[in-house]
């Protein structure tokens, strides 16, 4: 059967050309800082950014477990939204491992906003946890992919500084963020004290994320990752098709966004009720059609429809590089017949 893979866009394997990156280039130790390929790419995506420096982490729990790691002490708290994926999705590391506790401001389309920071603060009290970080995310994964601008990620940004707080950004898609708004990445890195982007989604590197911004966070971030496990040896192996991926494979994913706005169409007309998509992520609701989630999860994957449970009766289709325009004909197609 022709199984088409829409459980996420980290399925993408890496193209052939990325991993001939590899036979050749000039590899070291980067725990003494001496691999020059991961130099090469952490010079190339703190420029991509405008900030001063960067850091290769293995994977983006890992990347926004150092963010926070970084800038924050035990008994913090953490402000983020109730739906991102720090909170729901990272096994309570920012509490297991960080010793921060999070508080969850809710949202209708995940951006928390300027007016709802400064509610959520309190003042200075002798029995309150003192509040020092922001975490935001972009796209936002559990709110259907949605993108935000840079300019609302910025006055937001802007409120939590005034508020005395740091700024992380969850960026593990901000590539597909910039695409929906044709913005400069650089834009989006103005206000920001951290960010952490994955090289692993959509652009199809088989491992890695990053994690960027000033100097002095980067130094505190290389310690946070050697105490985590996550100082590698000759990590040019991973930065080299990173760094192709970087370069070579950000723009291709307007066409991931297509044939999310095609799906969508497909199955608004089928009945579903969807969360409009932006970028490469489609939530649709499956009540109606099916009894629950899983069990639409287990009908589609008869058809060879690979999907992944969402809530109780929402699941999650993730356009990638690896599904076509046909491949999107095939699903709507294959719903038709149930
Ligand atoms: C995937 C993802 C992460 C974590 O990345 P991993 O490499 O899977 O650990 C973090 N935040 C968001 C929004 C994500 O989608």
């Amino acid at each position: 059967m022709h199984i088409i893979d829409l459980r996420s866009d980290t399925i993408t394997i890496p193209t052939k050309e990325m991993l001939e990156t590899i036979i050749n280039t000039p590899l070291g130790d980067d725990v003494f800082e001496d691999d020059p390929t991961v130099n090469q790419l952490e010079e190339y995506a703190a420029n991509l950014f405008n900030v001063e420096d960067a850091l290769l982490v293995s994977s983006g729990t890992q990347g926004n477990l150092i963010s926070v790691l970084s800038q924050t002490k035990p008994g913090n708290e953490l402000l983020l939204e109730s739906q991102s994926h720090i909170y729901y999705y990272e096994v309570g590391g920012i509490s297991a491992v960080a010793g921060v506790i999070p508080k969850l401001i809710d949202t209708e389309h995940g951006l928390i906003s300027p007016e709802q920071l400064e509610q959520n603060i309190r003042p200075a009290n002798i029995h309150f946890p003192e509040p020092t970080l922001l975490s935001l995310e972009n796209t936002h994964n559990r709110h259907g992919g949605v993108a935000f601008s840079p300019e609302d990620i910025s006055k937001t940004a802007e409120k939590a500084h005034e508020l005395g707080l740091k700024v992380h950004l969850d960026g593990a898609r901000i590539f597909n963020a910039a695409i929906y708004y044709n913005a400069d990445l650089k834009d989006y890195t103005k206000n920001l004290d951290s960010i952490q982007f994955c090289l692993s989604k959509g652009l199809s590197a088989p491992i890695g994320s990053m994690v960027a911004g000033s100097e002095s966070f980067v130094k505190k971030a290389r310690k946070k990752r050697k105490m985590l496990g996550g100082g590698m040896r000759q990590a040019g192996v991973i930065a080299a098709p990173g760094l192709f991926a970087l370069k070579n494979m950000r723009t291709r994913l307007v066409e991931d966004h297509q044939n999310a706005q095609k799906l969508a169409i497909g199955l608004k007309n089928l009945g579903f009720k969807i969360t409009e998509p932006q970028t490469n992520i489609l939530v649709a609701d499956v009540s109606g059609k099916f009894e629950n989630s899983t069990v639409a999860v287990q009908k589609l994957e008869e058809l060879g429809i690979l999907i992944v449970p969402f809530g109780q009766t929402t699941v999650r289709f993730t356009t990638n590089r690896m599904i076509s325009e046909d491949d999107v004909n095939e699903v709507i197609e294959k719903l038709e017949q149930i």
